[in-house]
């Protein structure tokens, strides 16, 4: 039988869950996985981050990179996993040969003091190729009726080869990882299938990382592949927020959002999934659930259709701090052909992401991060002296975002947030609506933001929690 007719067949026995730093790397979590699995009616696909600060301390090793530190490092490392699994890993060979792989590849770039983008992912990728270890240590100690795989990225997530921030090619992908599994179920009834998160591999089989948080990106890319009936997204938090709880303390829950909704909130900033999770999952109609490890019954629900409460067209308000807003002024302006094209191009070559572009007939504005602007603004200023007059940079500015699906549809909506942010005093710079049917957002200072974000929230949030429904593909 063909792998594809083979696969479809099964396909809607699977169940997909990711799993975080937070849950992998603490016993409790990775109790909670053994029980999860074990209640489990299908076959089980989890894909895993790395144990809670394993991937900040690999970016300070090879930020910090010495011969007499590697040796501690590495110690340190083992000890972390050991810790936390319930079989001593110290005498898993294929654990210490894992381990031993990534001693020399921080010895040769001690040695070489050459540390490309493509070693660097290398080396960060292997807090997801460990952790694997401790998860199938925990489901081997606690789900004895389950036969364990781990499926590695390497065998069949292809990426685009980007480094730092690859995009995963589904296409690719698909014959690979379907192989994989025919080969699994060909011999075994009742599999668990583990997979490490954060990364994929290029054509030539490089490592390339999703970027931070990339975990989420890859589990949705599975549930893509597998065209599961849901994709979970285990949290410790119960999914997204009317807005960050920390800025404003009557926040709430969101209980449903949409495709569209979830993904303009992860593009400015929500820190709840990684900005690109949404996409995959999306294409195939699979509904996300960001489900609290603690506390499931409380959960955000991403999916086509929404319910939207009246009074409530706005559901919540994300912001970024420490934005710049790089502005190109030229006396021809926008009719000169293609300089927006010769910007944005220059700016994207230094690896800037732009996360906003407003334009007039002089001025040429892109919204970025400070931090990825500073160190490259030279770069820019000398392949552009031509094109442009004059270049200015707006420092500490911060973001707004309001997100809702009905917000260029109703009438007054604009008027309402620029008259709460105005109550506070405070003044609105660079202003983008209607790109995108679902998201309002505009610049403020960076001192003032918290002040105008409140303002917004008392000015649309209600209390009371609308009908949670799941649609289903
Ligand atoms: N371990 C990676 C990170 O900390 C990826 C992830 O957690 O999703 O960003
Ligand atoms: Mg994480």
């Amino acid at each position: 039988m063909e792998v594809s007719i083979f696969i479809a067949q099964i396909m809607e026995n699977f169940e997909i869950h990711k799993f975080g730093g937070t849950t992998t790397g603490s016993l409790q979590g990775l109790k909670r996985i053994a029980e999860i699995v074990e209640q489990s009616q299908n076959i089980p696909v989890l894909v895993v981050s790395a144990i809670a600060g394993m991937t900040d301390l690999l970016t300070e090793i090879v930020e910090n990179i010495s011969e007499e530190l590697i040796p501690h490092y590495v110690e340190a490392i083992i000890a972390k996993h050991n810790e936390l699994s319930p079989r001593n890993l110290k005498l898993n060979k294929q654990f210490l040969k894992k381990v031993d792989q990534l001693r020399r590849v921080l010895y040769g770039i001690c040695y070489t003091q050459e540390l490309s983008g493509t070693l660097r992912d290398l080396v960060l990728s292997f807090g997801e190729q460990l952790v694997v270890f401790v998860i199938a240590d925990v489901l081997e100690e606690h789900v004895t009726e389950r036969s364990i795989h781990i499926i590695y990225p390497e065998d069949m997530l292809v990426t685009n080869g980007d480094v730092g921030r690859a995009l995963i090619d589904l296409e690719k992908s698909a014959p690979r990882l379907q192989e994989k599994i025919k080969h699994i179920l060909h011999s075994h009834t009742n599999p668990v299938i583990v997979i490490p998160g954060f990364y994929g591999v290029s054509e030539e089989g490089k490592i390339t990382l999703f970027g931070r948080s990339g975990t989420d990106y890859s589990a949705s890319a599975i549930a893509n592949l597998l065209d599961s009936s849901f994709l979970t997204i285990w949290k410790d938090v119960s999914g997204f927020m009317s807005v960050d709880p920390r800025i404003v303390p009557e926040a709430i829950r969101i209980p449903e959002l949409s495709y569209e909704e979830a993904s303009e909130l992860s593009h400015f900033g929500a820190k709840i999934l990684h900005h690109r999770a949404v996409l995959p999952a999306r294409e195939k109609g699979i509904p996300i659930l960001i489900r609290n490890i603690q506390n499931p019954e409380k959960m955000t629900i991403i999916q086509k259709q929404a319910t939207i409460r009246a009074g409530q067209i706005i559901k919540s308000i994300t912001l970024m701090k420490g934005m710049a807003i790089l502005k190109f002024y030229n006396t021809s302006g926008g009719s000169e052909k293609g300089i927006f094209f010769q910007l944005a191009k220059s700016v994207a070559s230094c690896g800037i992401e732009i996360i906003s572009i407003a334009t007039s007939q002089t001025c040429i504005s892109f919204l970025v991060r400070k931090a990825e602007l500073e160190p490259n603004l030279k770069t820019i200023e000398t392949q552009i002296k031509n094109i442009v007059d004059d270049i200015q940079i707006k420092s500490d500015v911060a973001l707004i975002a309001c997100v809702g699906e009905q917000l260029a549809s109703t009438p007054g909506i604009a008027y309402k947030v620029f008259g709460a942010v105005s109550s506070r005093d405070v003044n609105v710079e660079m202003i983008s609506a209607g790109a995108s049917s679902t998201a309002l957002h505009f610049t403020v200072n960076e001192d003032d933001v918290e002040q105008a974000v409140n303002a917004i929230h008392s000015a649309f949030m209600k209390t009371n929690e609308p009908f949670l429904k799941i649609h289903g593909k």
